[in-house]
């Protein structure tokens, strides 16, 4: 295919002509998470005709990511999000080379990874995964273009340039509280798209790099889009930041994936007899026990247990207990907090209400 052609939209535009394009098609991206975010992004990273992108993700499709995942459709259910991701951008673009890991992103594998790529997209939605691509950038000198949601608010920076704050700067340390990612927290797609997109124009800037274009380092774009308020706020760099205070040398890579945190949990089946026999606790908050919860179960939200593990009651006329969230997450973790504090025969239910809803409808 002609490439004049297919980039001739925006090789018009003065500020990226055919100069800027030599530069899209000599730059490799690469996206961590082809998730909401990443699906965006991706799509018109691929679609502007960068060079090189790789695509790092470990996650199956699953029918509820589709209505912000767009680069997936049905018949995807099941798939590495990586592989199938990497086979619908080259449906887009075939001109381009594209490169797909099924793994997860961990401190062992880090380096090498981004060592071939200039700018890191941040697509993921969990602080463990973001310190860790913080600090291996800042280890290699990339850029990272960085983006977030929770609910309706977003947000979007770029860290990596020379003497700029870094993600440490913004949040020193990863937050005590459980941090639910989207297959628990409620996401609407067009926020990510939002998001998403904004990551996609900034890795372009950033590649073209016309004196006028200003991405956003060392600021943060926060939107509201409840009410499309936004706002940049500069980011203080900390002269004692854990990370880009450091010698590159002295900073060390540190990952606990937030699923394996919590493998210690007992887990259980939908279809197992002990249901039966056990006292059920729901350990969501209360907005969502009052949309609906399994007949006979207590409530007892994982934000309460955090503070106080001792208000659990061990069931008195039960053999166990077993907990439930909504997909099996936030239950493993209460699990977990309650092993920690002496208390045995605590199961938490796997794949959470949602597979209890689909055992039942079976
Ligand atoms: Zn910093």
């Amino acid at each position: 295919m002609d490439t004049t052609t297919k980039y001739s939209r925006q090789t018009i535009l003065a500020e990226i002509g055919s100069e800027g394009q030599e530069k899209l098609v000599n730059a490799k991206i690469l996206c961590i998470g082809a998730g909401g975010l990443g699906c965006p992004a991706l799509l018109y990273l691929a679609g502007a005709g960068i060079g090189t992108i790789g695509i790092v993700d470990f996650d199956k499709i699953e029918i509820s990511n589709l209505q912000r995942q767009i680069l997936f459709s049905v018949e995807d259910e099941g798939k590495s999000k990586a592989v199938a991701a990497r086979e619908r951008l080259y449906a887009l673009n075939p001109d381009i080379e594209i490169k797909a890991y099924d793994e997860e992103l961990t401190a062992e594998n880090v380096l090498s990874l981004f060592s071939s790529y200039d700018v890191i997209i941040d697509g993921t939605d969990n602080f463990a995964a973001k310190f860790l691509i913080n600090d291996a950038a800042l280890k290699l000198g990339k850029l990272v273009v960085y983006g977030a949601i929770q609910g309706f608010d977003g947000q979007v920076s770029v860290f990596g340039e020379k003497e700029a704050p870094c993600y440490r700067c913004l949040h020193p340390q990863e937050p005590q509280s459980v941090i639910m990612n989207c297959a628990e927290a409620g996401v609407i797609g067009a926020v990510a798209g939002i998001i998403g997109t904004i990551q996609a124009l900034e890795t372009i800037k950033l590649i073209v790099g016309h004196e006028d274009f200003k991405p956003l380092s060392g600021r943060l774009w926060l939107c509201d889009t409840r009410t499309m308020d936004s706002r940049i706020i500069t980011i203080p760099k900390k002269h004692d930041c854990p990370a880009c205070a450091k010698a590159p040398e002295e900073i060390i890579l540190q990952y606990s994936s937030p699923i394996c945190t919590t493998t210690t949990a007992k887990e259980i089946i939908c279809s197992d007899p002990l249901l039966k026999q056990a006292a059920l606790i729901d350990v969501r908050e209360l907005a969502e026990w009052e949309q609906g919860h399994i007949e006979g179960a207590y409530h007892l939200p994982l934000s309460a247990l955090q503070i106080n593990p001792e208000i659990y009651e061990p069931p008195q006329d039960k053999q166990c207990c077993i907990l439930y969230c909504q997909k099996g997450m936030r239950s493993r973790k209460a699990a977990e907090i309650l092993a920690q504090a002496g208390f045995t025969e605590i199961y938490s239910l796997r794949g959470g209400y949602e597979a209890w809803c689909q055992y039942q409808a079976d």
